[in-house]
């Protein structure tokens, strides 16, 4: 199967339709992920099919929530080569999206990408989530933090629930086996104003991988003591 028919038939297993522009802008992403890789450790996936199903496939995936709607805001804290927050514009151009790392290596990449796709409503930041959530400008604006392979849920949620305003979410993309992360996250959900709405558990198309979304709603302000300076949530997670 060529790989322009992966990306098709995966999004497809998934219910989502993909147009031909959008399989020229994943084609062209990942040529510059590839050339970009050999240089920067961008990614440690560098075959075409893996690209295709464990990068572009899996980032979308959150499209199959009812959560999304037009226009909304959303932020991908620890989005390393732009994932899963770019594959989500690119599928949904009427999305706000910033792109946040550490790493500025990472946010090079991402800004010439979004440079080449001439992408619009969209901005890679080089920063620590602990410092942005605490900027007036992000702190609860946005409709949805996404966040994949980045920390437990517990630090997680201190890094991105401020970012939620309230009546959005959160939505933690993890492997199949949360159990133990569910339970240890529980009091740090509660404080930083979340309440666990849904865990979706889904076989990535193409691959016998088993993903989870966790769906965290925000019910209610962050208190302003958060998140923790000094690598407090990483190191002493609520
Ligand atoms: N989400 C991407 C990358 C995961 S690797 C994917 O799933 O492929 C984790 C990334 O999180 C790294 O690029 C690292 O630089 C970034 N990161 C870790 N802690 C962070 C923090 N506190 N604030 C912002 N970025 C962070």
């Amino acid at each position: 199967m060529t790989d322009v028919n992966t990306l098709i038939e995966g999004a497809r297993e998934l219910g989502l339709s993909i147009g031909q522009n959008e399989i020229y802008e994943f084609t062209t992403y990942k040529e510059l992920l590839k050339e970009w890789n050999q240089k920067f450790n961008i990614t440690s996936i560098t075959d075409d099919i893996e690209i295709d199903i464990k990068h572009f496939i899996d980032s979308i995936t959150p499209l199959t929530l009812n959560i999304f709607n037009d226009n909304m805001k959303l932020i991908d804290i620890g989005t390393g080569g732009g994932f899963p927050g770019l594959p989500l514009k690119i599928m949904n151009k009427s999305l706000g999206v910033v792109l946040l790392d550490s790493t500025k290596k990472k946010i090079n990449f991402l800004n010439m990408v979004i440079e080449k796709l001439a992408l619009n409503d969209i901005e890679a930041i080089h920063g620590r989530a602990e410092e942005l959530a605490r900027d007036k400008d992000y702190r609860e604006k946005f409709d949805i933090a996404i966040s994949r392979a980045v920390a437990s849920l517990n630090t997680l949620c201190e890094y991105c629930l401020p970012f939620v305003k309230v009546g959005g979410y959160f939505i933690s993309m993890k492997g199949s086996d949360i159990e133990e992360e569910l339970k240890e996250a529980k009091n740090s959900i509660k404080i930083l104003g979340g309440r666990l709405k849904d865990v979706k558990v889904l076989n990535i198309p193409l691959s016998d991988i088993k993903h989870s979304l966790i769906i965290i709603e925000k019910i209610k302000e962050t208190p302003t003591k958060y998140p923790r300076g000094g690598g407090k949530p990483k190191k002493k997670p609520l």
